[in-house]
């Protein structure tokens, strides 16, 4: 079943509310293993409503219209559906029933222009609406089906689940459900991460999609089969195959953060954790330290803004400050050297780097970090030029280091 969602209100246009109907319904839908293929806004205009009814049912089994069903002038879906279909618009007793209840409940008059809400296209079903006035409009007319539901959240999220969805099941909407898996990659950036699974972007069930964040990217393979188990046995192979490729770069699935998984192993080999931060400004303890339990690895953090207080804390030499910069592998290495000896930690991390806007140079332009990570006296660096603002160089700074450490981890315990 193929199925398209007409989102009716001005203020969605305007910008002045969010459309969450259409991720909610959106999510819904591809759990049930119904295809959306289209979602439209349109104002509340009469002729705009009727138009898009009308490119809706000539491609789509199902169309699915949000809001307007409300009494007042601007509310305009039921006289655009039946101005599409030619259908006349006719009292329905349940519809009616469903105003009137709401009122006799709340003990107040209803107003005159309320009982437009009792009409329906000839032909259609009223869809019970416990939490307001308007009941939602379900109409089979030439083999398409059409729902017609009240905008408020609060009254569309419960009629999607529990009226539209079991009637669309008796409509022959496939029983199938709709599962994904994330895997989540950092270490390399998105056109690199494309440039490895371009083969199999193309397949169709299961999908893969890339998603790129700052210093982050997401595969996510989606299938649809009849059960969990048999989506499951979809994904399996494709992970499988990607694993081969990008392996050392997936760090986790689905919600996992790159705080949490090296988190998770520090508690778990009893390894304990020290950083030392120029450019990042604590960025990186602050992430560490979301994580709950952080407190059994993470001993503590520095913040070494100036020179002096590389020198003062950490023993970075002033020599290496001098001949290299600040900003150098040298500097580097020995802020993670010295924070880890400071600290009495297994492994120190430091981050020296250009955030900007202003400080670059053609030499050192703005984006250029430098990670070292020593881990029980093996000591590494990592160089990154990273693009964008100020902050999102921070952030990506403390990606990378905790990708980094991740990566030292693997590579430097036994499995
Ligand atoms: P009412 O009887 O309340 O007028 P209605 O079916 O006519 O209901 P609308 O007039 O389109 O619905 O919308 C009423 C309110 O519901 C909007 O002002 C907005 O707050 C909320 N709403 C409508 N559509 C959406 C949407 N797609 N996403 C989130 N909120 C919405
Ligand atoms: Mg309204």
């Amino acid at each position: 079943m193929q199925a398209e969602a007409i989102f009716t209100g001005t203020e969605m246009l305007l910008g002045q509310i969010v459309n969450t109907n259409a991720a909610f319904l959106g999510r819904e839908l591809a759990a049930a293993g119904i295809s959306l293929y289209r979602q439209v806004v349109v104002g509340d205009n009469l002729e705009r409503i009727r138009e898009a009814i009308d490119n809706a049912r000539r491609r789509a089994d199902l169309i699915i219209v949000s809001g307007g069903l409300g009494p007042t002038e601007d509310d305009l879906s039921r006289e655009a559906l039946t101005a599409a279909l030619g259908l006349p618009l006719v009292e329905d007793p349940a519809a009616r029933e469903n105003v009137t209840r709401y009122f006799a409940a709340r003990q107040r008059p209803m107003t005159p222009n309320n009982l437009k809400q009792a009409l329906l296209p000839a032909g259609a079903r009223a869809l019970d609406n416990p939490h307001g006035t308007a009941a939602g409009i379900f109409l089979e007319h030439e083999g398409k089906v059409y729902a017609l539901l009240p905008g408020p959240p609060r009254e569309f999220e419960p009629m999607v689940t529990n009226q539209l969805l079991p009637r669309l099941e008796l409509y022959g909407a496939r029983r199938e459900i709709i599962l994904s898996r994330a895997l989540k990659i950092a270490g390399m950036g998105e056109a690199a991460v494309e440039q490895t699974v371009k083969d199999l972007l193309h397949c169709e069930n299961p999908t893969l999609a890339p998603l790129a964040k700052p210093g982050e990217v997401t595969l996510r393979l989606t299938a649809r089969a009849e059960s969990p188990e048999a989506a499951r046995a979809l994904i399996d192979p494709l992970e499988a195959t990607i694993r081969e490729r990008l392996g050392e770069y997936i760090f986790g699935t689905d919600d996992d953060t790159l705080e949490g998984v090296t988190g998770t192993i520090l508690a778990a080999r009893k390894l304990t954790l020290a950083v030392a931060e120029s450019c990042t400004g604590g960025l990186l303890a602050h992430r560490v330290t979301n994580i709950p339990g952080s407190s059994d690895y993470f001993l503590g953090g520095m913040v070494t803004y100036s020179n002096e207080a590389k020198v003062k804390f950490l023993g970075v030499e002033p020599e290496a400050l001098a001949a290299h910069g600040a900003v150098s592998p040298e500097v580097a290495a020995a802020m993670a050297r010295g924070v880890r000896q400071a600290m009495g930690t297994d492994i120190g991390i430091g981050i020296t780097g250009i955030a900007g806007p202003g400080g670059g140079s053609e030499e050192k332009p703005v984006g250029l970090v430098y990670l070292g990570i020593d881990f029980r006296g093996r000591v590494e660096v990592r160089r990154e030029l990273f693009m964008g603002q100020r902050e999102s160089i921070k952030w990506q700074s403390t990606q990378s280091a905790l990708y980094l450490l991740w990566r030292s981890l693997w590579e430097q315990l036994p499995q």
